[in-house]
C-alpha cells in the first residue's frame, strides 16, 4: 500500500469502492451473465434491473440514504437522523428502488404509509423485530451491503460508529447476526481511513457483546478457515457475505505488486468469481478496498462509468464522502 494517500482519499474510497464493485458486480448477479474470469468484471449492466453500463443497484442506492442524512447538519445516530434515514428508505422504496431484497421489502412496505411522521425510525425498527420473531430467519445481507457510509460519520470514535451501525442495521434486519456483521466492517473501514492501515473485520470483535465475540470465532471456524471459496455460494446470508468480501479481500493483496489499482480490481474480480449474489459481495468488498487504496486508485475506467439513484456519478459520490468526513 502507498502512503500517499489522505485520509479525505480513503474515505471516498469506501463510496466510490462501493458503487465500482456493485456495478461491476451488478451484470452477473444470480449468473444473470456468465461470468468471464480471463476477461475479468466488465461494467456492462444488465443484471436484475436491468441496469445501464455502470450503474448501480440497491447497495448503492440505500448506502446513499444513509450517507445523504451523514453529510447533512443532522446526527447520524440521533433519533431525527435515524427517522432520516428510514424515510430515506420509504422514499427510495417508491421513487428509486430498481430491485429490493426480500427482507427489506418485507419491512419497508409495512410502513409505507407511515411517511413523514416522528419516530419512523423506531416503528420500522419494530417491524423487523416482530419479523424477526416470527421468521426467525432476518440475517440477510441486506444490512451489510449499505452500511459502508457509517464508518465515516464518526472516525474518532469506535464505540459510537458500532452503536449506529447496529441501530442502523436493524432498521430492517433484527438478527444480531446482521448488527455484528455492520459493527465488523464499519470498524475495518473507519480503522483504514483514520489510520492509514489495511483495516480487517476482526479488529472490530472487540466492539461485540462478548457471546458475539464467541459466537464470530465459531463462525470464523466453520465457514473461512474451512474455507474453500465453494462454501462462500451462496451468500446471501450476512455471516456467509461478510467472510466472502473477506475471502475476496485476501484475494487482492496478492495483486500488491503490480500497485494499488491493480490491486482494487483484483478484488473486485476475486468477489464476483465467487458467484451468486456479486454485486453486493463486490460491493461490500469494494468499500473496504477503496480504503486500502484510495479513491485515486480506483481504476478509472470504472470510476467514469459509474452512476445511479439519485442522480450521482463517481464524483458525486466522492463528494459526498467528502462531507461526510467534514462534519465529523
Ligand atoms: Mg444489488
Amino acid at each position: 500500500m502507498t502512503t500517499t494517500t489522505t485520509a479525505a482519499d480513503r474515505a471516498a474510497g469506501a463510496l466510490l469502492g462501493l458503487a465500482c464493485g456493485d456495478a461491476a458486480g451488478v451484470p452477473y448477479e444470480f449468473a444473470s451473465a456468465l461470468y468471464d474470469p480471463h476477461q475479468g468484471p466488465q461494467m456492462i449492466g444488465g443484471g436484475l434491473g436491468p441496469y445501464e453500463p455502470g450503474e448501480w443497484s440497491d447497495d448503492t442506492q440505500m448506502a446513499l440514504c444513509i450517507a445523504r442524512v451523514a453529510a447533512s447538519d443532522v446526527p447520524l445516530d440521533s433519533p431525527e437522523g435515524l427517522d432520516a434515514i428510514a424515510q430515506g428508505f420509504l422514499d427510495w422504496l417508491q421513487r428509486g428502488a430498481s430491485d429490493v431484497g426480500t427482507q427489506t421489502r418485507q419491512v419497508l412496505s409495512a410502513l409505507h404509509r407511515d411517511d413523514g411522521h416522528p419516530g419512523l425510525a423506531q416503528r420500522m425498527t419494530a417491524v423487523a423485530a416482530e419479523l424477526h420473531a416470527r421468521s426467525g430467519r432476518t440475517g440477510g445481507n441486506g444490512a451489510l451491503m449499505r452500511t459502508a457510509p457509517v464508518a465515516l460519520a464518526f472516525p474518532d470514535d469506535p464505540e459510537r460508529t458500532a452503536r449506529a451501525a447496529r441501530s442502523i442495521a436493524e432498521l430492517t434486519h433484527a438478527d444480531p447476526l446482521a448488527g455484528d456483521s455492520c459493527v465488523l466492517w464499519c470498524e475495518a473501514i473507519r480503522r483504514s481511513v483514520v489510520d492509514a492501515m489495511r483495516g480487517r473485520p476482526e479488529d472490530g470483535l472487540e466492539l461485540l457483546p462478548a457471546e458475539s465475540r464467541e459466537a464470530w470465532a465459531a463462525l470464523a471456524e466453520g465457514t473461512w478457515r474451512a474455507g474453500a471459496p465453494a462454501s462462500l455460494s451462496p451468500n446471501g446470508f450476512t455471516v456467509t457475505a461478510l467472510f466472502a468480501a473477506l475471502h475476496a479481500v485476501e484475494q487482492a493483496a496478492s495483486a500488491d505488486e503490480d500497485g494499488p489499482t491493480a490491486t482494487f480490481r483484483a478484488g473486485i474480480a476475486a468477489a464476483v468469481a465467487l458467484g451468486d449474489d456479486t454485486d453486493t459481495i463486490a460491493a461490500i468488498t469494494g468499500s473496504l478496498l477503496g480504503t486500502w487504496t484510495g479513491a485515486e486508485e480506483i481504476p478509472q475506467e470504472w470510476t467514469d462509468m459509474v452512476h445511479g439513484w439519485p442522480g450521482y456519478d463517481g464524483p458525486g459520490l466522492a463528494a459526498v464522502a467528502t462531507m461526510i468526513f467534514r462534519h465529523s
